[in-house]
């Protein structure tokens, strides 16, 4: 059985970790790469599961060692996927990777094979009241989230798959339709 690497991206607030989340949850043969950040924490985050938190200087330091299959900085801060994790989890799982654009098209330079999956929103409207209504960010974070909106959403082309996340179930069932079929 040969197991799957799929990138996972769309504009923030769109449902990316509630899909990824619940998807995880539900099969055994798919784990998500646990990414290193420069970011903090926020509330209720732990430190290996969320993400791996590291200085600045440790980030760079990794970089250098080449351990990233690929990082980018992003709303001011680095964000990595470690290359030996998912080396070593693809010999038994599939990985979802949930990552920004940048990065996501560097996974697929550096391991060809890597699917690439974007979430979109119903509409404009519907993904603002997502991001508001999740509370974790303030409004000038809100701001520039939804300010890296068309960036994100330009890239769509580039993309094997895109999936319209309005009902939460079909968006989950079509991306489990793609890790069977991929
Ligand atoms: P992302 O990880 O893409 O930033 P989240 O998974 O945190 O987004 O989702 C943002 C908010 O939208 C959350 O409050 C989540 O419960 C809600 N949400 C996710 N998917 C749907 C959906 N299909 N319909 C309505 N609300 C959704
Ligand atoms: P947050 O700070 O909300 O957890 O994540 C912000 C953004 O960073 C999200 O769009 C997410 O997709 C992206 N991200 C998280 N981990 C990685 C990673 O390892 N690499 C890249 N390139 N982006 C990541």
């Amino acid at each position: 059985m040969k197991h799957v690497l799929m990138a996972i991206s769309g504009p923030s607030g769109v449902g990316k970790g509630t899909i990824v989340k619940t998807l995880i949850s539900r099969r055994e043969d798919v784990v998500e790469s646990v990414s290193c950040t420069t970011r903090k924490p926020r509330e209720g985050e732990i430190d290996g599961k969320h993400y791996f938190f590291l200085e600045k200087e440790e980030f760079l330091r990794r970089i250098g060692e080449n351990d990233f299959l690929e990082y980018n900085e992003h709303f001011g801060n680095y964000y990595g996927t470690p290359k030996s994790f998912v080396e070593k989890t693809l010999e038994s799982k599939s990985i979802i990777m949930e990552i920004e654009v940048v990065g996501a098209l560097n996974a697929k330079k550096v391991f060809p094979e890597t699917v690439l999956v974007m979430i979109v929103p119903p509409s404009i409207e519907e993904l603002k009241k997502r991001l508001i209504g999740r509370g974790t960010e303030g409004k000038e974070e809100i701001e520039r989230r939804l300010a890296r909106l068309e960036f994100e959403l330009s890239h769509k082309d580039q993309y094997d798959y895109v999936i319209v996340n309005d009902d939460l179930e079909t968006a989950i069932a079509e991306i489990e339709k793609i890790i069977d079929k991929e």
